[in-house]
């Protein structure tokens, strides 16, 4: 009956055809695109908020796109979803992530996004077990974020993924925490490394007392589940006391760095000799 209706829609409203079209139109470019090798990545610090050591960096893909220029992930990822596309490209994600971690001159960490897709096929543990053998990356150094809407509904697949993952000895980061609905008992559950808190929150702690308040009780809730928290999103230096004061472990954003390619990061490294992961 879905279809029928979804049909039906499709013959009253062309511009959703259109619409359509131009997703396939997508699929096919990128398909091109990830054999011309035209995903790159781009990595941002991950800095202790005390001590200001870089921990890790996180991965943030990019599509150097032959006409154009080069397109940011919200641009590309949603048709990578529908059409199934983001199992190659994530795998490709993991692989390049790993390697350049594995190269830099320092042993921090990598953080690399999975979309909760990437878990329906049950393959993503023994992808990322490659990755881990082809680089030589120590597993403690990589850290996969997962968002909130992977354990709505969790199917056995996804719940043995994430076993798998753990027995691998990677760790897992609850990304964009506070903007989707975790329960607290899935929360429990499963029991990740890290909460990296949203930025809409770091946004907002300027606009009164209530949000700070908020990310206070987050970080209570990631001490009692012994879980660390990371604040992304710092942009100015109101935001990164707040985060000192609060106890907040490792802090993200434009105050300390935008995005960079691979080169940037081996100079920064260089530069800044005294960031690890313990
Ligand atoms: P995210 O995981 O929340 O990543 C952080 C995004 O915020 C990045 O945008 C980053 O450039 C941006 N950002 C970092 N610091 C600041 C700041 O201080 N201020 C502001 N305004 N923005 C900041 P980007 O690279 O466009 O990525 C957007 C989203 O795309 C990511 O959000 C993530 O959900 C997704 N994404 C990125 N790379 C991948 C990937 O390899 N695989 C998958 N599945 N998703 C990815
Ligand atoms: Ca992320
Ligand atoms: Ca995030
Ligand atoms: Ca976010």
């Amino acid at each position: 009956a879905k279809s029928r209706y979804a049909n039906a829609f499709e013959i009253y409203r062309p511009e959703m055809r259109r619409a359509k079209d131009a997703e396939a139109e997508l699929v096919g470019e990128m398909k091109r695109g990830l054999d011309r090798n035209e995903f790159v990545l781009q990595f941002q610090p991950i800095i202790a908020a005390r001590g200001g050591g870089i921990r890790s960096f996180e991965a943030l893909v990019r599509w150097n796109h032959p006409r154009r220029g080069q397109l940011a992930p919200a641009e590309f990822i949603p048709a990578a979803e529908n059409s199934g596309l983001i199992f190659h490209l994530g795998n490709r994600v993991l692989l390049d992530a790993c390697a350049a971690a594995a190269s830099w001159t320092a042993p921090v960490g990598v953080a690399v996004n999975l979309s909760p897709i990437q878990f329906q096929d049950g393959q993503l543990a023994m992808r990322v077990r490659e990755a881990l053998e082809a680089s030589g990356l120590a597993p403690h150094r990589l850290d996969l974020e997962v968002t909130e809407s992977l354990l709505l509904d969790p199917t056995p697949t996804v719940i043995r993924m994430i076993a798998e993952l753990r027995a691998l000895g990677v760790k897992i980061t609850m990304d964009d925490f506070g903007t989707g609905f975790s329960s607290l008992g899935n929360l429990r559950r499963f029991r990740f490394d890290r909460l990296k808190i949203d930025r809409s929150f770091t946004e907002e702690l300027a606009s009164g007392e209530e949000t700070a308040e908020i990310v206070r009780t987050i970080v209570r809730l990631a001490a009692t589940l012994r879980m660390e928290t990371v604040l992304e999103g710092v942009e100015n230096e109101r935001q990164e006391v707040f985060a000192k004061l609060e106890g907040l472990d490792e802090v993200q954003g434009f105050f300390y760095a935008k995005p960079m390619n691979g080169d940037a990061v081996n100079r920064l490294l260089a530069e800044r000799a005294e960031g690890t992961r313990p």
